[in-house]
């Protein structure tokens, strides 16, 4: 495993609709490896194929890290619970409701900003042998990471759906980001 270096607001790749998974392969494996030792030790609970420079759909989620670490009593010893999670080629299928939060990038560093999402998602996905899954996640940190991480797979940034859009650029002067990029105009018009 590699940990690999994470791509920065500003590079034209955050903005590129990624293309589809065909082949799962020992490419695959060893990319989504490499994902999350970078969001492992980033200390991120998300983190999308073009945050490591990799244009393809595939996004990794532990939501229980870094929460999950507590102090074993009895052993004394520090434990971290780990619950990765792998999604290639998600599709958000269904949805309800609307959620507004507070919300972090590892592209980003340095900003928070409120951001809406819905409420509650289905998402159909691959796992990494290629076979078909659902999920549903419902007003919780799952819910709110897979709609941030799959955001990305189609060049889209939390930046992009802010509760407060006065807040987005000071923010991000605040954060040494300069000039605000837009959406690809695919998405703006579909
Ligand atoms: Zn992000």
């Amino acid at each position: 495993m590699t940990k690999m270096k994470i791509v920065e607001y500003g590079d034209e790749i955050l903005r590129k609709v990624t293309s589809r998974v065909i082949k799962f392969d020992k490419s695959l494996r060893k990319l989504v490896e490499d994902m999350f030792e970078t969001m492992y030790a980033s200390e991120g609970v998300g983190l999308a194929a073009p945050q490591i420079g990799v244009s393809k759909r595939v996004l990794v989620l532990d939501v229980e890290y870094p929460s999950g670490r507590y102090t074993d009593e009895k052993t004394n010893k520090e434990v971290t619970s780990y619950n990765p999670l792998v999604l290639i080629n998600p599709v958000i299928i269904g949805k309800d409701g609307q959620i507004i939060s507070r919300e972090g990038c590892l592209s980003f560093p340095n900003v928070l900003i409120d951001v809406i999402r819905h409420k509650k998602i289905i998402v159909k996905y691959q796992d990494l042998l290629g076979k078909e899954r659902k999920l549903l996640a419902e007003d919780n940190l799952l819910c709110r990471c897979i709609q941030h991480e799959i955001d990305h797979l189609d060049g889209k940034l939390f930046i992009d759906k802010p509760a407060k859009a006065e807040e987005v650029k000071e923010v991000l002067e605040k954060a040494g980001f300069g000039n605000v990029q837009s959406p690809p105009s695919s998405i703006l018009i579909g």
